[in-house]
């Protein structure tokens, strides 16, 4: 039973402003405030004891799992020894050096440099930023328009808010902000012409970019962001092809990369990075989530080399650079990123992210996939998602106002396993931490199977 009638739920209703939340409705009282105390391993544990299997990971990010000491004994080291002092003007902690030579250590060949942020918002806009200068630097300022996909998730600030395609995170916020255009998402599940393979339904998103290139002018359009897989969108991998030739659009216009890597990065895909499960090859990776297992608050901005160069050329000529956050490559943080890594190599967490996802994948199909309500279950390595639809034959959806995502959420939570209903659509999301069992993972399964059928039938 959650209490919502104590001191600390009447602070929370009078004090504290949550993301993502109807505020009124919690405001009142009307929805509950859910205190979590402690953690271990893929469960979490409230203020009442009762005890969760978070298939969620959080919002995707405790990949290591909770509770490990590795990781919180690090952080308090370095929290005793140096709190805290800053990066600008060349200045440097261990942690933070060492961090930065992890990353690219594990980065693909081609990239350079690593930028320190706290979120993955930040990262994204420190990206756009450094696009915009190097174009500057190149003398094409007129180059500064950003392609983005319906359905991408890149954040929640100003920029990164814009990039996102989901209207849920423009509504009313005046969003999106010129220079950004969207085009279509790979979404192979919601095509238009269900008689398309993947390999055409790839061409056609190829396609699509490439007019819309030739509409704005490849003179003034700088870059391309996209989530190897689309994570808050929905967890939609792309189809087959796809990656492959969205890079040659891309390379023929001479437009930049940017992968956004902050679900994907470190292993959530059973490889180091998406981009290279993908074969892509970005200018910019974006990462956050996984760098820390959320241990603390930790981006990066990883550059490539022919970025790179350009500004070094632009502090030649014009300079130190303008851009820097008081916290960027904050010591306890990256002492908080050298423990995870380093944790994630001896443990091995991401060949077992491998294996578990591919049986996570393979379970949930083998179970629900015939079910009359289930459209489409996909997924790679430690990312799952389950699409309901109202009718099969021809991936009608439901009504959106009658919530049956967040009421099969609902009926699993009851039933002691996090899922995550995705913002836009129907759509039951997983992405367990990496240490999840295949026993575990049976769990997941099975009390889904269980909440779909108490809600659909
Ligand atoms: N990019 C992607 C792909 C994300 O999934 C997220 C968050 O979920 C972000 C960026 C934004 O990260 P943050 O919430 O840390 O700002």
């Amino acid at each position: 039973m959650l209490r919502n009638d104590d001191q600390l739920a009447q602070w929370d209703r009078e004090n504290f402003f949550h993301s993502s939340t109807h505020l009124a409705q919690h405001a009142r009282g009307e929805t509950p405030t859910r205190i979590i105390s402690t953690a271990s391993g893929v469960h979490i544990q409230d203020r009442d004891g009762t005890r969760f299997l978070d298939a969620f990971a959080g919002l995707y990010c405790v990949n290591a799992g909770y509770g490990r000491h590795e990781i919180a004994d690090a952080i308090s080291e370095q929290a005793h020894e140096l709190a805290y002092y800053h990066s600008y003007v060349g200045h440097g902690t261990e942690a933070s050096i060492t961090l930065a030579k992890m990353i690219m250590d594990r980065a693909p060949g081609h990239m350079s440099k690593v930028y320190f942020g706290l979120t993955g918002s930040d990262a994204n806009e420190t990206n756009i930023k450094l696009i915009w200068y190097y174009n500057n630097i190149l003398g094409r300022p007129e180059k500064k328009k950003i392609i983005s996909r319906w359905r991408g998730y890149h954040g929640s600030g100003l920029m990164t808010g814009s990039l996102t395609g989901l209207s849920f995170f423009h509504n009313k916020f005046d969003l999106p902000l010129n220079n950004v255009i969207h085009t279509d998402a790979p979404y192979y599940f919601r095509r238009d012409d269900r008689s398309l393979t993947e390999a055409q339904f790839s061409a056609q998103c190829a396609a699509e970019l490439e007019s819309l290139i030739a509409t704005e002018g490849a003179e003034n359009i700088a870059a391309f962001i996209g989530e190897p897989v689309l994570g808050t969108g929905g967890i939609v991998p792309p189809p087959a092809g796809y990656w492959a030739a969205i890079q040659a659009v891309l390379d023929r216009h001479d437009i930049l990369l940017v992968a956004d890597e902050v679900v994907t990065g470190f292993g959530r895909l059973g490889t180091m990075f998406g981009s290279e499960h993908y074969g892509m090859k970005p200018d910019f990776i974006t990462i956050a989530k996984g760098l820390t297992s959320a241990y603390a608050p930790l981006s990066g901005s990883i550059i490539s080399d022919r970025v790179w160069k350009v500004l070094e050329q632009g502090t030649d000529e014009n300079g130190p650079i303008g851009h820097g956050w008081t916290y960027s490559a904050h010591p306890i943080c990256a002492a908080a990123g050298v423990a995870n890594l380093k944790l994630i190599d001896d443990l091995n967490l991401i060949a077992n992210a491998k294996e578990v996802g591919a049986y996570l994948n393979a379970t949930m199909k083998e179970a629900i996939a015939d079910h009359i309500h289930v459209g489409d279950v996909r997924g790679e390595g430690l990312l799952c998602a389950v699409e309901l639809v109202a009718e099969k034959a021809n991936t009608t959806l439901f009504d959106p106002s009658r919530k049956i995502g967040p009421s099969i959420v609902a009926a699993m939570l009851e039933r002691g396993v996090i899922a995550r209903a995705m913002p836009q659509g129907d759509i039951i999301g997983f992405a367990p931490p990496f240490c999840i069992t295949k026993a575990e993972v049976d769990t997941v399964v099975g009390v889904t199977v269980d909440a779909v059928k108490s809600i659909l039938g």
